[in-house]
């Protein structure tokens, strides 16, 4: 498929757009709720007005979502049917591009020069669920002799509720939807109350696409008011969440209860090992883009640098004069690379976190404060370096989701291994060598889901996303996502000689 190219820049909207929820196929319009309203993260002037979901719209939406699944208006397609559907939906998507990431640009706070690239990720994994589609197949056995015959069939899992957050609202929820809705399940998603935007825009380019009426239904509400009908009522199968930790756990003991089955995509704090013969000045500016992509509030985002002593205080250098070159300020202006955190609260926790690092002794690099972002009233903050970490501190071993890079030096393979390996987490993880065996040891030996070799952020739909440890339970995206969002079956047929 051609995508387009190009973002232009984007002046704040003279009034708020109002979106619409999707429940059964039909369109509940801000107007007719009350209204969940939304400010840029930059400006704090109001931009998207949500209808916030009442009980029973929940109700009706979960009740929709399995009367649906129950007559098999979609798993009863021919996957091939499906596939066409979704690739309809990623052209759509594409068609829209400019749309979704002035939406994403808005409500998020992601500098709107920088945005495109997460919608032309999200296009990818409608294009590739909809491979996926035709390849969700079982098993047979014809191998008891002339007595029996086994079939291994393999059934979409049902009713899934998917809670998504804010971070990445478009591209997560499309870590999950179009896989589910691959193998034929129906869905009810619930994306964060701060950046309903672009899901419920999406719940409408899916009708355009020829979705059936209750397959997908996306409402928009607090985690407080929907969680946990979402995540217990008989009507859902299975749970679907990313997001924090803390509420991860809820999740997963609401599940537990229930005997839902869960998939639970979590925190991380990961590390980012250079070794002191990597490409350096490669090495120096990816670390610097996996600490501030975001704004730092990424899941894999590499959060703490290990690196070789012998060459620790030359690299962080190089760090700083990289992110120097940081553009710091308005998200609608097509120079910025570093916008605003997405909350006052999540402000409020980062710096927190800064005042932390400094009272545990560590040293305080901060990009110098920029003019341009303090005639803005958001939430800004600048990119900060802890040198001198000690792996147990706080900065080293808890998730602060803004753009703090926490340093930590070693002298061996096994004590860069072992500081790795010292937070509670297991997202993901950079490692930076020439080396082959070294790269590979690494590879072994590190407790982390997705392991990038002298890359980062590369992401691609065909590899899972896992998280180990508290990152999480289950994993999505690759073509093990079809296990995750089907249950097996089996028949065995008796047979007789003739
Ligand atoms: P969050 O856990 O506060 O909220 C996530 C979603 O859960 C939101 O939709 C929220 O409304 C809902 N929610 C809140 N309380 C709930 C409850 N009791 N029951 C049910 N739903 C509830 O997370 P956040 O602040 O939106 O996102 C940031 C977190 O997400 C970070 O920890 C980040 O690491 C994590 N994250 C993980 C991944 C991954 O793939 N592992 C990706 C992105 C973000």
């Amino acid at each position: 498929m051609q995508h387009s190219t190009g973002p232009g820049p984007l002046k704040l909207p003279e009034k708020p757009r109002d979106y619409s929820a999707l429940i059964d196929g039909r369109f509940v319009r801000a107007g007719e709720r009350d209204v969940i309203e939304r400010e840029n993260p930059a400006h704090g002037t109001v931009v998207s007005r949500y209808p916030k979901a009442t009980a029973e719209d929940l109700r009706e939406a979960l009740k929709a979502a399995r009367r649906s699944f129950d007559s098999a208006v979609w798993s009863g397609l021919s996957a091939a049917d499906r596939s066409r559907i979704l690739l309809k939906v990623a052209a759509l998507i594409d068609q829209h591009r400019v749309e979704l990431r002035e939406i994403e640009c808005l409500e998020v706070g992601k500098p709107i020069g920088l945005v495109d690239r997460e919608i032309g990720g999200t296009i990818a994994h409608w294009e590739y669920a909809a491979t996926l589609a035709r390849h969700s197949y079982g098993d047979t056995y014809d191998t008891f002799g002339n007595g029996a015959l086994g079939l291994i069939l393999r059934n979409p899992v049902g009713v899934v509720s998917m809670i998504t957050p804010w971070n990445y609202p478009l591209l997560i929820n499309s870590q999950k939807l179009p896989f589910a809705l691959a193998v034929g399940c129906s869905a009810v998603v619930k994306p964060s109350e701060l950046t309903s935007g672009s899901a419920l825009r999406l719940g409408e380019l899916l009708m355009e696409a020829g979705i059936p009426a209750g397959v997908v239904n996306i409402i928009a509400g607090t985690g407080l008011d929907l969680g946990d009908e979402l995540c217990s009522a008989e009507e859902v199968d299975m749970i679907s969440f990313t997001g924090s930790t803390a509420v991860g756990r809820k999740i997963g003991a609401l599940a537990g209860e229930r005997l839902k089955r869960v998939s639970l995509e979590l925190g991380g704090k990961s590390a980012h090992i250079v070794c002191a013969d990597a490409d350096l000045d490669l090495a120096a500016e990816k670390v610097a883009l996996g600490a501030t992509r975001n704004a730092g509030q990424a899941c894999v985002g590499g959060t703490r640098l290990v690196v070789e002593r012998s060459i620790a205080e030359k690299f962080c250098e190089a760090v700083q004069t990289e992110i120097s070159k940081l553009k710091v300020g308005d998200p609608l202006d097509l120079e910025t690379t570093l916008g605003p955190l997405v909350s006052g609260l999540q402000k409020q926790r980062v710096e927190g976190y800064i005042a932390d690092g400094e009272r545990a002794g560590a040293q305080r690099w901060s990009l110098e404060a920029d003019r341009a972002v303090s005639a803005l009233p958001g939430h800004f903050v600048q990119p900060t370096v802890f040198t001198g970490v000690e792996p147990a501190m706080k900065i080293a071993q808890e998730e602060i989701f803004g753009p703090v890079l926490s340093v930590l030096t070693f002298d061996d393979f096994g004590e860069a291994v072992s500081i790795a390996n010292s937070t509670s987490y297991g997202l993901a993880a950079g490692v930076w060598t020439n080396d082959l065996n070294t790269a590979i040891q690494f590879s072994r030996k590190l407790v982390a889901g997705s392991i990038e070799v002298n890359t980062f952020l590369a992401g691609v739909p065909e590899l899972p996303i896992v998280g180990h440890r508290d990152s999480g339970v289950g994993h999505e995206r690759g073509r093990f996502a079809i296990d995750e969002f089907t249950e097996l079956k089996t028949v065995q047929l008796q047979t007789r000689p003739i």
